[in-house]
């Protein structure tokens, strides 16, 4: 999937030719049928198809000429010569065609030529003719319409003028890529072919590469349309990041998906990053954000590339995206902001539901040897704080300690589901002074033994959400612990209640499937009452 960016739904996508190619039914003049006719009577086996909306045959197959000699690409000019009335062309006009392209395919050799008239080419008048190893032409197929009229302008608007039209109709936030470029083609319309201005507009604002075809005559926009498909990738912002933390994973460069134009800050459908210490990131000319892990905009990349990632996750599993609850997204159409380097050496990352927004904090080691690591450089950590706002986002306002204990239990599930990996905080706890991690959800904790400090206790959640994981794969366990978050009917939820809203996703979504599975896990060997 890639965005739906705001330019499909811009004004100047006119496309007005499919009304024209849409058009139903232009019977064949008779002259044209009856050349048909005796074009496949001499030649046995061949065969016509007709096309409605151009009255004039789409395709036509078999041993179409005898072997001639040259190229493939002289051989299918001197077979169009000779052909033009079965292909609904008259011999009296100045048709000419001009090859555009050649390739092999499936034992032809096709060209792909375009119709002029008076040395212009007729926008769509294409034909494209095969070839065989006998030089004997066996497939045209063609997009020319019934003979049309075409006529020059003979008083064309200035170009200058012609683009001034197109510039106007982008709008007054115009803001151009390159150059325009233009061409003088016949456009088709119903009665006849019109001389007109064909303009390429490459835009940042709006987004996309225009493409105008201007009424010489008039000045009248006859047709616009975007001919950039796909825009998400026409400019590539990249970053270097550790696809997960510096101590399980090399430097990488990594591409930053969905940066909003202009494509040159941490700005993107998903998320915002802010710096506390430094005015933001910026990507050079080259779209490419160079920064090295001293640099105090390197975690600005990091914290976006793992929001992004995290937030992809969640869209999998069909979260909506922080639109209604959350402040911040709401505001900002869905966006998490992410905020770096918070305080002086904070020991912390964390999500404020009164901002809606997430934070990182740098950590204090190693000038406190009992301090953390740089918390913003840890995907799990992101993941951790995401999952907290996320919860947030469907069930604001979650209390008491069974509640946070949950809320923290989840966060840690889904750190450790996206990783793949049941530890937390490899990275973010420096070794050797601390063996290894925060917490790891491959556990035995058992409910009742549990502190009731919520992660502490949130840690039980956690590590029967993974062994239900264990059992019954990623995917059913992520669906299943993802649905029993939105369906929580109550602000203070406990352990229990939690576990019941597993079994009901289970019972409506999986028919049950997985009933015994859970109670097993959850009520006999974590010990959460039944
Ligand atoms: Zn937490």
């Amino acid at each position: 999937m890639f965005e739906q960016h705001s330019s499909v739904n811009c004004s100047a996508n006119r496309n007005n030719i499919d009304a024209l190619v849409s058009d139903v039914a232009t019977a064949p003049v008779s002259a044209l049928l009856a050349e048909s006719k005796d074009f496949l009577v001499q030649r046995s086996g061949a065969s016509l198809e007709w096309n409605p909306t151009t009255g004039t045959p789409s395709y036509i197959e078999g041993k179409l000429s005898k072997s001639m000699p040259g190229t493939p690409s002289q051989v299918s000019q001197v077979f169009l010569a000779g052909s033009l009335a079965v292909l609904g062309l008259s011999p009296e006009n100045d048709e000419e065609f001009s090859e555009i392209d050649s390739f092999d395919w499936g034992g032809l050799e096709f060209t792909r030529l375009q119709q002029t008239n008076q040395g212009l080419p007729l926008l769509g008048a294409e034909v494209v003719v095969g070839v065989d190893a006998k030089n004997r032409v066996r497939i045209v197929t063609s997009g020319l319409r019934q003979q049309s009229a075409a006529k020059r302008s003979d008083n064309p608007i200035p170009l200058e003028q012609a683009k001034q039209i197109a510039s106007k109709d982008l709008g007054q936030d115009l803001e151009l890529r390159s150059e325009i470029t233009h061409k003088t083609v016949f456009y088709p319309t119903q009665q006849q072919y019109v001389e007109a201005y064909h303009l390429t507009i490459p835009a940042v604002i709006p987004m996309g590469d225009w493409e105008y075809f201007i009424d010489v005559q008039n000045g009248d926009i006859l047709d616009s349309y975007n001919s950039m498909k796909s825009h998400s990738f026409y400019f590539a912002p990249r970053a270097r990041v550790y696809p997960e933390n510096p101590e399980e994973t090399p430097l990488a460069t990594v591409m930053l998906r969905n940066v909003k134009s202009p494509y040159k800050q941490l700005d993107g459908e998903h998320c915002k990053v802010i710096n506390e210490d430094a005015p933001p990131a910026k990507a050079d000319d080259n779209y490419r954000f160079n920064y090295f892990p001293g640099n105090t905009h390197f975690d600005e990349c990091q914290v976006y590339y793992a929001v992004e990632k995290v937030y992809q996750y969640f869209l999998d599993l069909g979260f909506r995206g922080f639109t209604v609850n959350n402040p911040y997204g709401k505001a900002n159409n869905g966006q998490l902001a992410a905020n770096v380097h918070i305080g002086t050496n904070y020991d912390n990352a964390f999500y404020r539901p009164s901002t809606g927004q997430i934070y990182f904090g740098d950590g204090s080691y190693p000038g406190n040897p009992h301090g953390l690591q740089d918390l913003a450089k840890e995907v799990d950590v992101v993941a951790h704080e995401f999952t907290h706002a996320l919860i947030d986002e469907y069930r604001p306002g979650i209390f008491g300690s069974e509640g946070s204990a949950l809320h923290e239990g989840y966060a840690d599930y889904f750190a450790c589901s996206l990783t793949n990996d049941s530890d937390l905080g490899e990275y973010v706890v420096p070794s050797p002074e601390k063996p290894g991690v925060i917490r790891n959800c491959d556990n035995n904790l058992r409910y009742p033994e549990a502190p009731s400090e919520p992660h502490a206790r949130g840690r039980v959640w956690a590590g029967a959400c993974w062994d239900l994981r264990k059992e019954v794969g990623k995917e059913v366990a992520d669906f299943l612990i993802f649905g029993s978050i939105l369906v929580l009917g109550t602000t203070s939820p406990t352990f229990k209640y939690a576990k019941d809203m597993l079994l009901l996703i289970d019972r409506y979504w999986c028919g049950g499937e997985y009933r015994e599975t859970i109670k097993r896990i959850f009520e006999h060997e974590r010990e959460i009452p039944v």
